[in-house]
């Protein structure tokens, strides 16, 4: 059977992979991106998680040509809030606010829906001539060697490719079949995900509050129908975040709104509510013969600060910018990309494991040092500039 030529294939059809054949495509290389289903486009169905894109994230999109059509979707951020709070219901202890330090500078991130960004990255993959889109069958299996890789589908299609992107998320089939082995911490912890209204408005401030279990994370969301919406994070340990998912949506309406300790008053619930389990993951290498991994196939964090899809657009926007048309795949390629990117990757992971390792507990002692941090981070200059800049993509 005479298999298909492709300078990139594609495996896997979240923002990541989307965003990834987009750019390849706009920089000129032909792309197949294959997945087992096409993402849903749609608020009922689709991807209940919203992203807080940083700076490098919407540079990237503006390189691609993508930020003007996802911004008419987009809420500003302009000042993250950390609230701690102890005992049930919450009692807030302190609260600390970060914001840009020089006035009218752009805001801190720009929060919209996934479901809303797959639907616009779509839309424009689809006007792309040199991308072909091929849904019903993931990534099974590849041979690579010096010059190609030569990979099978799930469906029996095969296709030889110069470059192998894996963004086929936390269960990679392309990291296995490269032979890529990963570090993975499990935490206990689920998160759930979903948006709410309520009658106070979010002035563009993204929230969290800590308590044990982790934390409980309002972010800023355009206004439906003229009514202050949000999306929410809420970390709980697993047994507990599935009783709240099967509660009826009166009932876990008012629990979200005592563990919000009231902030924007009462929330109701407006989405229905998805559920992750809370990992770290870290590939061992990034990159293998013809291959490389963004994204969560790469590394995975608890959804703490924004960091998770932002620290996968850089992986993308590295990929892309060490890549050249003689030696897209070569292990030249390969090498420039693992050598930007695996540092940042360890670091970030290792930081925001521990992080949540220390701000979940309720063992008074770590209560105590995640209320000192606070103080110490908030108060500090230099730790505060610092740790903004980190956060920022920086
Ligand atoms: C509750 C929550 C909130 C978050 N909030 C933020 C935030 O504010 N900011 C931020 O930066 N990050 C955030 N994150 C992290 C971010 O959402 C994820 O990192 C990101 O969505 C993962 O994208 P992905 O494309 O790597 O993986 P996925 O979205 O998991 O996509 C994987 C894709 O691979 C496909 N696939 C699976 N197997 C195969 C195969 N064999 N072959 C081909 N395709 C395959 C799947 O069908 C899917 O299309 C959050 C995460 C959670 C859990």
């Amino acid at each position: 059977m005479a298999r298909k030529s492709t300078d990139i294939l594609i495996a896997g059809a979240g923002i990541a992979g989307l965003t990834a054949a987009a750019c390849f495509a706009q920089a000129g290389y032909s792309v197949t991106l294959a997945a087992p289903s096409a993402p849903r486009r749609d608020k009922t169905q689709g991807d209940q998680r919203s992203t807080a894109f940083l700076d490098p994230a919407i540079a990237l999109f503006s390189e691609a040509g993508l930020w003007a059509d996802l911004v008419p979707h987009a809420q500003p951020l302009q000042e993250l809030h950390i609230t701690d709070t102890v005992g049930w219901p919450p009692q807030i202890r302190d609260s600390r606010a970060f914001a840009s330090e020089a006035p009218g500078t752009p805001p801190l991130a720009q929060n919209l829906m996934n479901w809303r960004i797959a639907d616009v990255l779509l839309n424009a993959l689809e006007l792309l001539p040199n991308v072909t889109l091929h849904w019903g069958a993931g990534f099974a299996s590849m041979v690579t060697r010096e010059r190609e890789a030569l990979v099978q589908l799930t469906d029996g299609t095969g296709l030889r490719a110069r470059l192998v992107i894996g963004a086929d998320g936390r269960e990679s089939a392309v990291r296995e079949a490269a032979g890529i082995s990963a570090e993975i911490s499990r935490f206990g912890q689920k998160a759930l995900a979903f948006s709410v209204t309520h009658p106070e408005p979010h002035r563009n401030i993204s929230t969290e509050v800590y308590n044990q279990g982790g934390p409980f994370t309002l972010i800023p969301l355009p206004d439906e129908d003229g009514t202050p919406t949000s999306a929410v994070v809420w970390m709980n340990p697993g047994p507990e975040a599935q009783r709240l998912q099967t509660l009826d949506a009166q009932a876990f309406s008012a629990e979200a709104t005592t563990r919000s300790a009231g902030l924007l008053g009462p929330l109701t619930l407006a989405s229905p509510r998805a559920l992750f389990p809370i990992i770290t993951l870290r590939a061992k290498a990034l990159t293998a013969q013809r291959t490389a991994l963004i994204a969560e196939a790469a590394h995975v964090v608890p959804p703490i600060g924004a960091q998770g899809l932002n620290t996968s657009l850089n992986d993308l926007a590295a990929l892309l910018h060490t890549a050249a048309p003689e030696t897209l795949g070569a292990r030249q390629h390969l090498d420039a990309y693992e050598k930007s990117r695996a540092r940042d990757v360890a670091a970030r992971v290792a930081a925001i494991g521990l992080y949540n390792r220390l701000t979940r507990s309720g063992l008074p002692p770590l209560q105590s040092l995640r209320l000192s941090g606070l103080k110490a981070v908030a108060d500090v200059p230099p730790l505060r500039r610092a740790v903004m800049k980190a956060g920022m993509g920086g």
